[in-house]
């Protein structure tokens, strides 16, 4: 399948997995760029050595195209950035910061740079700054989101709208029929995260992949909007979050039950009572771990499969 993504990224199908702290290491990124996909490393939570190594075993793991997700507040972005040219990572997807500040830099490096948003103000920021396409990511995303709870639906036209560069739709999407709805939406690809997650290949902890896949109906909700808004399953820290917000809690309290790292006692570490267990409202979709090349797969031949079937609603 050809078109601008696709041409863009040298894939051959519009299918990107996104990159997520914890859960994206190089066996994932690999197994996708590998089932035709583009594959990104996670670096948000890996120390510049340990993104090196992953970027190393994903080139011997695959030739085909791969990236690394960067989010610009990482502490040691400069150090990240020198190795990803260094190792000659063609395609960078930035989020979480200002894409004036390292677009042109990376983009003089000879690397495809894509601007991860949630509203149109930092679409066009992004546009601004030359970056080669965007991501819109809606309200039903798990983990780092906006703040404006703008959902997919409404997203995807808006930035098609007022922006003229290639657009990958983000949020909600774990499904063929979701990726159609995203095509039909103005998008060129879609950006998949939580269904990703529940894979053999997914470097998050089995107790957390169990419990991606038992998640239900109105099992995640996107909170901490004071501090960074996150959508997460909702546990003992979620209920201990609550807790707070009932006492009128401040910011200070908030960061304070928050802490250090529990991010990675949740999804890497397994701790589903006191872990932070970031993912998507699709979870309640999502029932069996799977390999990510069947994730590709199926993903595709639902997409044809809804387009057609929908193509016929008006014929009848
Ligand atoms: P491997 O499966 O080869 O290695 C797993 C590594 O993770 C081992 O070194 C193991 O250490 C370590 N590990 C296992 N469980 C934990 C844990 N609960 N907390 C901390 N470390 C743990 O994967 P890679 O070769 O891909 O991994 C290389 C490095 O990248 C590791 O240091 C790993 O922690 C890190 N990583 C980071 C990811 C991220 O998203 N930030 C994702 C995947 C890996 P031991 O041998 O002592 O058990
Ligand atoms: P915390 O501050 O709670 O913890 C930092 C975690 O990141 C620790 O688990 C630490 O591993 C790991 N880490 C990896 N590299 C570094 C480094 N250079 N310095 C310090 N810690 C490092 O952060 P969170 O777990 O909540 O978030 C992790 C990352 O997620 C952030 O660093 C940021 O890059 C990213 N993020 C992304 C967003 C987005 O994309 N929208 C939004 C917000 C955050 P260890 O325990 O082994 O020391």
């Amino acid at each position: 399948m050809r078109n601008s993504i696709t041409e863009l990224f040298q894939i051959e199908y519009p299918i990107i997995q996104g990159g997520m702290i914890w859960c994206s290491g190089w066996e994932l990124a690999s197994a996708v760029s590998n089932a035709g996909g583009l594959g990104l490393i996670g670096a948000g939570s890996m120390y510049p050595e340990i993104l090196k190594s992953h970027i190393i075993k994903c080139k011997s793991a695959t030739d085909k195209p791969f990236g690394v997700n960067l989010p610009l507040l990482y502490p040691d972005i400069d150090k990240h950035i020198s190795i990803i040219i260094e190792e000659k990572v063609p395609i960078v997807f930035t989020s979480a910061g200002n894409p004036g500040k390292y677009t042109s830099f990376l983009k003089n490096n000879g690397i495809t740079v894509v601007h991860v948003i949630a509203n149109l103000k930092f679409a066009k920021k992004a546009e601004e700054a030359g970056v080669d396409a965007l991501v819109a990511e809606g309200f039903e995303a798990g983990g780092h989101n906006g703040r404006e709870e703008t959902t997919t639906m409404s997203l995807v036209p808006l930035i098609r709208k007022h922006t003229n560069i290639p657009l990958i739709a983000a949020g909600g999407i774990g499904t063929g029929q979701a990726m159609a709805a995203a095509l039909c939406l103005g998008a060129d690809a879609v950006q998949v995260g939580s269904r990703f997650v529940a894979t053999n290949e997914s470097s998050a902890h089995q107790n957390f992949k169990n419990s991606v896949i038992k998640a239900g109906d109105g099992s995640t909700e996107l909170t901490l909007k004071e501090l960074t808004p996150v959508r997460l399953l909702k546990n003992n820290f979620y209920n201990k979050v609550q807790e707070l917000y009932q006492k009128d809690a401040s910011d200070e309290e908030l960061a304070e039950l928050l802490g250090r790292g529990r991010a990675k006692k949740g999804m890497f570490e397994g701790d589903l009572d006191d872990g932070e267990l970031e993912i998507g409202q699709v979870a309640a979709q999502i029932n069996e771990l799977i390999p990510a090349k069947q994730v590709v797969n199926e993903l595709m031949s639902d997409c044809r499969k809804t387009l057609s079937e929908r193509n016929n609603l008006f014929n009848n």
